[in-house]
């Protein structure tokens, strides 16, 4: 046991909560659990703190991330290690530096300047900077080519060790016990629940376990069913002396156009690299004796990056090289961390997969899975990192390998709206994919599913040209989107999560977790949230009520997991109830448009009059050969029906609607024109405008709560109390005047002045003529909101304020006449 003072202590056999794994994750996660008033906190190291990655960290202490959760995360982990040296004795290395992260393409600057932008709603400090004032700051920089770039005045660097043990110690303190040189074995499980772990020194019950293992807990989580897919990658960076100018004030530097940062490390310059294709690591499994090991790594590789950085500081060229380093990392198939409770049991957590950040990141992820455990739930919105966004198909070690040799490089590459990964592709496919492709499809990935985003007309290649103004494939996709406003349009939506939930408890059990009611006919479709205790928005989908036994529910590919083990563990184990993914059992079609009826109608035999087949309902039709199941439901604000085909028929349906489809103008739309209709109609994404922060009040969505359906619903009271005393904030749709400048996310929203909210999600109307952004304001600010504002609201984009309509109303068909026409 290191330093708790006795000789060799013996192991419990029964702990509160057993934390596995010492590097930085697993000690912070200590020490906020024994400071939040845990007394029985056990950490378990398989060697020495510290040992695995963490010891390796080049220190860097950032700030900015993609979002204001993470960034409040990293932010927090930075205030935490400005006083952890005080607060333990034990220093910390840390140093408040700031950092200039600078462009050489314009794209880049938009990058930094939207970045900069973003930070004010977050509230941290960031300057834009110009190439001049860079080379003032930084005169060890050869300025040539530098455009400008953004300081952060609070950013810096600490050293990894100590932070780890400060961490370890501050856990200590507060009474948690650590262990050194004891490998855990075995993750004990029994049913729906972990019971503790199995070590070399014996076996420890335990009522929570968390899994902290960095690399190596891919295969310890699958040992139990956990999936945590991650895999290391070879990560370098490399020491000079002697560096002529160099001093202790120096700014983290990234450029990120080289790949490159560089940090002052006691008195020499670290040069570290996020390179594209990075060398995954550890392909046959990591060695059972690894402890503070370096990788030998490929000096060839990382050469490129040192001839890049001597060009940039000249000083390099005389300095001398001192220690070339290469160190494994785990990286994650989309570059973003797990954290959380993992579907798969009830009581057991997972922080792992920490793409190079795990030091900036660690103070923020300790304190967030500490709540977590503490409260049962997480303590603001953490789905972008959240462990149950995972398929499992994605632990696949040859995925993971040829993924990760991606990921490393995209920290530093340039983040254009819609980048998609070129590794590890086609790995789930719609029937229907070799047909688009030949239609034209470009097809972007989303949780492994090929979708089409948007069709290019015959001649043009189905490729993206990325940029953060107009795309190549706008005016395609502005094509899809008219097609569909005005005639008929298909969308082969197959990737949609479906499950089945039969039995004679369904209804029951349903309505429970449903705030809207769907104790209703057969045939009948509910569009709802799943709600938490707190009112927060933990889903958002349809049920069609098949049977008096048996629903269909149908949501977002995204949120396959996450829904399917949130339904799963609130079924009663007594209750006559079971629930089925159908995912992959059923293709989806789907038709839309104000002609589609007209359209469909030649196709089926079946009565498809707004009489007989009412908008929110589905039934089975006659179509080719086939039964399909024909939903009259929509996602874009027009008429239109989904067509649910099982897998086999798939090809043939879709062969019969395009064959006939040419006579009628059928157009194949793709998933850029599918959010460019929806974000015109106000229609909310899980995940950006609702989440489990969000509650249907605020978001717009009352009219889907039933409050007093009966037997209730989780959240019920929680949303009676916000209703009594009114809603904070209100979900707001913005159309900007401008009709050049384009919205993505998390842009500022400012009303008379100052900062009101920012942007949840953003795309281009095309039949509004402008970006249009959903975002949350202040209520007082929309009390009184007319159907259209135009005065009173901006939105900035990348440093510009430009004015915005708002509407607490869709802006395309408000009353909704298009879609029950
Ligand atoms: C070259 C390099 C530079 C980096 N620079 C930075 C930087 O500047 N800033 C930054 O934020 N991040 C940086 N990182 C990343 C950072 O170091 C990692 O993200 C972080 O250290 C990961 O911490 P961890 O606790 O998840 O993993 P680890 O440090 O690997 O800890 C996992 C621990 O689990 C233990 N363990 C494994 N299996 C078992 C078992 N069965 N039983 C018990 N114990 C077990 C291991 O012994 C190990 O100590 C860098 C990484 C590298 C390689």
């Amino acid at each position: 046991m290191a330093g708790n003072g006795a000789a060799h202590p013996k192991l419990p056999t029964r702990t509160e909560v057993v934390v596995i794994g010492g590097g930085v994750i697993g000690c912070s996660i200590a020490y906020h659990l024994a400071r939040s008033g845990r007394s029985d906190v056990l950490l378990l190291d398989r060697r020495q703190l510290t040992s695995g990655t963490t010891w390796h960290a080049a220190g860097i202490i950032g700030q900015l991330r993609p979002s204001i959760n993470m960034t409040n995360l990293a932010r927090y982990t930075r205030e935490l290690y400005d006083s952890l040296e005080a607060e333990t004795g034990q220093a910390t290395g840390y140093r408040r530096c700031g950092s200039i992260s600078f462009a050489t393409t314009a794209q880049r600057l938009e990058e930094l300047k939207r970045n900069a932008s973003m930070a004010k709603v977050f509230g941290l400090q960031v300057d834009v900077l110009t190439a001049k004032e860079i080379g003032e700051r930084v005169p060890l920089l050869n300025a040539n080519g530098i455009l400008g770039g953004i300081y952060i005045p609070t950013d810096g660097y600490a050293n990894a060790v100590d932070i780890t043990h400060a961490l370890a110690s501050g856990a200590r303190t507060a009474g948690a016990r650590i262990f050194e040189n004891v490998p855990v074995t075995a993750i004990r499980k029994g049913p729906g629940r972990v019971t503790g772990v199995t070590t070399e020194q014996g076996e420890v019950e335990a009522d929570c376990v968390v899994i902290c293992t960095g690399m190596w807990t891919r295969d310890l989580a699958a040992s139990i069913g956990v999936n945590v897919p991650l895999h290391a990658c070879e990560h370098y960076y490399a020491l000079f002396e002697s560096v002529e100018g160099l001093d202790s004030s120096l700014p983290v530097i990234r450029d990120y156009d080289a790949c490159t940062y560089y940090k002052h490390d006691a008195g020499k310059l670290l040069v570290g690299a996020f390179e594209p294709n990075a060398r995954p690591w550890g392909m046959d499994g990591i060695p059972d004796d690894f402890s503070f090991d370096e990788i030998v790594g490929d000096f060839d590789h990382f050469e490129p990056i040192l001839h890049g950085a001597m060009a940039r500081i000249p000083a390099l060229e005389k300095a001398g090289l001192q220690k070339f380093f290469c160190g494994p990392e785990s990286f994650t198939p989309d570059n973003r961390y797990h954290i959380g409770k993992s579907p798969e049991f009830d009581n057991c957590f997972v922080a792992a997969g920490m793409n190079s950040i795990g030091l900036q990141s660690a103070g923020g992820i300790g304190k967030v899975v500490c709540d977590w455990i503490n409260a049962g739930h997480p303590p603001v919105d953490l789905w972008e990192v959240d462990v149950r966004r995972n398929l499992p198909f994605q632990r696949n070690r040859k995925y993971l390998r040829d993924r990760v040799s991606e990921s490393l490089g995209l920290l530093y590459a340039t983040h254009y709206p819609h980048r998609q990964f070129e590794t590890a592709r086609g790995v789930r496919r719609s029937p229907l994919y070799d047909h688009l492709q030949a239609a034209g499809a470009c097809h972007g990935e989303a949780a492994g599913w090929e979708r089409p985003n948007w069709y290019a007309p015959p001649g043009i290649p189905a490729e993206y040209e990325y940029s953060y103004g107009r795309q190549n494939w706008f005016d395609y996709s502005a094509a899809e989107h008219q097609a569909v406003r005005c005639n008929v349009g298909l969308f082969d939506l197959s990737s949609f999560a479906k499950y089945r939930l039969e039995g004679r408890d369904a209804a029951r059990v349903l309505n429970w977790v449903c705030a809207n009611d769907i104790d209703v006919q057969p045939g009948r479709i509910v569009y709802t949230q799943w709600l938490n205790e707190r009112g927060g928005i933990e889903a958002d989908l349809t049920v069609t009520r098949l049977d008096e036994h048996s629903f269909l529910i149908v949501t977002a590919a995204a949120t396959e997991v996450r829904d399917f083990y949130w339904l799963k563990a609130h079924i009663p184990a007594d209750a006559h109830c079971v629930l089925t993914n159908l995912t992959s059992a059923m293709g989806v079609i789907s038709l839309m448009g104000p002609k589609s009826r007209d359209f469909l109608q030649t196709l089926t035999p079946s009565d498809l009059s707004n009489e007989a087949f009412r908008f929110g309902t589905s039934r089975e039709i006659e179509l080719e050969y086939a039964l399909v199941r024909a939903s009259r439901i929509t996602y874009v604000g027009e008429l239109g029906w989904e067509l649910y085909i099982p897998t086999e028929f798939v090809v043939g349906v879709y062969e019969a609607i395009t064959a006939a489809g040419e006579a009628h103008g059928l157009v194949h739309a793709g998933y850029h024109a599918l959010d460019s209709l929806r974000i015109e109609k106000a229609y909310r994404h899980w995940g950006h405008d609702i989440t489990d922060e969000d509650s249907p009040l605020e978001a717009g969505l009352g009219f889907a709560v039933k409050f007093d359906k009966p037997g209730g619903f989780i959240g019920r009271e929680a949303l009676l109390r916000q209703k009594t005393k009114g809603v904070p904030r209100r979900l707001v749709q913005f159309r900007l005047c401008d009709p050049l400048p384009l919205l993505h996310r998390t842009e500022p929203v400012w009303c008379e002045g100052r900062i009101a909210g920012h942007i949840t999600s953003g795309n281009y109307g095309h039949s509004l003529g402008g970006s249009v952004g959903l975002g949350y304001v202040d209520d007082s600010l929309v009390k009184d909101l007319p159907a259209v504002q135009a005065d009173r609201f901006e939105i900035e984009v990348a440093g510009e304020r430009i004015p915005a309509e708002a509407s607490l109303r869709p802006m395309y068909d408000p009353f909704g006449k298009c879609i029950r026409c």
